[in-house]
């Protein structure tokens, strides 16, 4: 692509072109916007020198003679990118009359390239600095066979159309506003009463699992993140804020507030493991450029717990957890995950052997649980090594979810204690941990898994009752109230309007069940039920509807 590039526009100059995980981009800066049309332009000229099965030859040069060579090609962003190589020697590669920089590897020749299709432009700073200029970024894939790519098209498509942002707004669950700021997230009356199902769900579950509920504030005192490390270590992630001349900052973590109900009062072995739950609203100052969606906000909550442990119980209480986890993914319709052990980051507290210690127990509890897992090194929090637990949505794309991370370090910060059997002082462990991870985000993976279409035990609105005339309206207010006594969550549609446009829209809002009402129905005291899932089902007394979306409900059917 960058040949092709190049070729159409000797001026433009290379920035990155890495591959990434669905395909590779490059980053151009052309003084000139590209167009969408460009992109043909592109490929067709990528087409031609895929025909021609130039060679790719790799060749090793000292950094001084590759200067030179960057210098007369006039590519100041690779000369930028030698300067920053630390070896003496770079590799570069050709094929045909086109140059570039890379540490490779690369196929063969041009003539590999089966099939591949450019997707899209954007706009990347270089080095994704904000005071960096601006790049031109062009995004594409590449795959084997043609069938292969025509598969992923369609995923494309298909994740298009689940986009929650798009979904976010036609289903009326949530906004990002300007007016409120990036990243801040407000819930509409749908949104809030899915969210709702999903917290209440949640806090049930932690209560039935030994967990006890605490709330913390908002706001903190600065000396109690100096106390925690978060003064040092994350402070350009907090927004702090003076009052009466006392430095405050809103809390980016839950961690403290329930290291201080520990601390409130002498504890006991015997009291341990101690399992605090919050929802706890967190609020992180994350760069406006990476801001995405529902999936990266400044503003979210969390189903953040703390277990207080003895060193012998870390093993048993992280296969707890991750228990918890699998069987709440399943609840909500997800098959499929994946697992990441991180270890320890290079800006870090704690010493080696509670590091090692930590990571050992980790990766034990998985092996006891017989997961497969995968190794991030020097991925993990700055107190302690951590699994992340990825669930796979129904077009097997990843969502981080889940986080258990296990803490020797911030126990020892805040001198948390329990009195031994032998009556001696001994210091508890701490792990942090998630199942949901941010409620916003596992929303967002709700909404593209189901493709807005809830199952009826999550669905906003339940069922729609759809008078058929002005006739039949006292009948369809009567089992309006009917339902809602019953805790169900109904709307009727009083709207003026034919029939078939009013379901149409209940088709476009996705709701379960449609009850529709006609004076034949409102006399025989029946309702005529046509189910997103299974179309028309004919018709049925007020408690055989009941009986059956009851059932729905309580068995959680997907
Ligand atoms: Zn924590």
């Amino acid at each position: 692509m960058a040949q092709a590039v190049k070729s159409l526009w000797p001026d433009a100059k290379l920035g990155f072109g890495p591959s990434i995980e669905d395909g590779f981009y490059y980053d151009f800066d052309k003084e000139d916007p590209f167009e969408p049309a460009d992109l043909d332009l592109i490929e067709e000229r990528m087409r031609d020198i895929i025909k021609k099965n130039y060679k790719f030859e790799k060749k090793e040069m000292k950094k001084t003679e590759a200067v030179k060579l960057f210098k007369k090609m006039k590519e100041k962003y690779k000369l930028e990118l030698i300067e920053r190589i630390p070896e003496d020697v770079v590799t570069i590669y050709k094929d045909g009359d086109f140059v570039d920089l890379c540490r490779g590897p690369h196929i063969t020749s041009t003539g590999e390239i089966k099939a591949f299709k450019l997707l899209s432009i954007a706009g990347a700073y270089w080095h994704g600095i904000e005071t960096n200029p601006m790049l031109q970024r062009i995004y594409g894939t590449a795959f084997e066979t043609q069938k292969e790519l025509d598969n992923y098209l369609t995923m494309l498509e298909e994740a298009k159309k689940r986009d929650h942002r798009v979904l976010g707004k036609q289903l009326e669950l949530f906004s990002l506003n300007e007016e409120v700021g990036p990243g801040l997230v407000l819930y509409h009356p749908k949104g809030a009463r899915l969210r709702s199902i999903i917290e209440d769900y949640i806090k049930k579950e932690h209560l039935k699992r030994g967990y006890e509920l605490v709330l913390g504030p908002h706001i903190m005192k600065s000396d109690i993140w100096i106390e925690s490390g978060h003064y040092d270590y994350y402070k350009e992630n907090m927004y702090m804020f003076k009052i009466e001349g006392q430095e405050y900052a809103i809390k980016p973590m839950n961690c403290p507030g329930h290291i201080l109900v520990y601390r409130s009062k002498t504890r006991s072995y015997r009291e341990l493991p101690l399992r605090y739950f919050e929802l706890g609203t967190v609020y992180r100052n994350e760069k406006s450029g990476v801001l995405h969606g529902l999936l990266r906000v400044r503003g979210f909550t969390q189903d953040d717990a703390h277990i207080f442990c003895l060193r012998e119980q870390v093993e048993d209480e992280i296969i707890k957890v991750i228990n918890f986890v699998i069987d709440t993914l399943n609840v909500f319709g997800f098959e499929d995950f994946s697992v990441e052990v991180s270890t320890r980051p290079e800006k870090s507290i704690g010493n080696d052997k509670d590091w090692e210690a930590a990571e050992r127990a980790l990766i034990q509890a998985l092996k006891r649980k017989y997961l497969n897992y995968t190794i991030n090194e020097g991925d993990g929090a700055f107190y302690g090594p951590k699994i992340d637990i990825k669930l796979k949505d129904a077009l097997k794309r990843e969502w981080q979810c889940a986080t258990i991370q296990c803490d020797f370090a911030l126990p020892e910060r805040f001198n948390l204690k329990y009195i031994g059997a032998d009556g001696k002082e001994y210091r508890p462990i701490m792990l942090h941990r998630v199942i949901l991870g941010s409620l916003e985000r596992f929303m967002g993976a709700l909404i593209e898994h189901f493709a807005g279409a809830f199952p009826l035990w999550l669905a906003p609105v339940q069922c729609i009752i759809i008078p058929i005339s002005e006739k039949a309206l006292a009948y369809a207010r009567k089992i309006e109230t009917a339902l809602l006594e019953k805790g169900m969550r109904v709307s009727l549609d009083a709207r003026n309007e034919r029939l078939q446009k009013k379901i149409r829209d209940a088709e476009i809002e996705k709701i379960p069940y449609m009850i529709i009402i006609g004076e034949k129905e409102a006399a025989g005291d029946v309702l005529s039920i046509r189910s997103k899932a299974q179309g028309d089902m004919g018709i049925m007394t007020l408690e055989e509807f009941t009986q059956m979306v009851e059932k729905e409900i309580k068995e959680k059917v997907r």
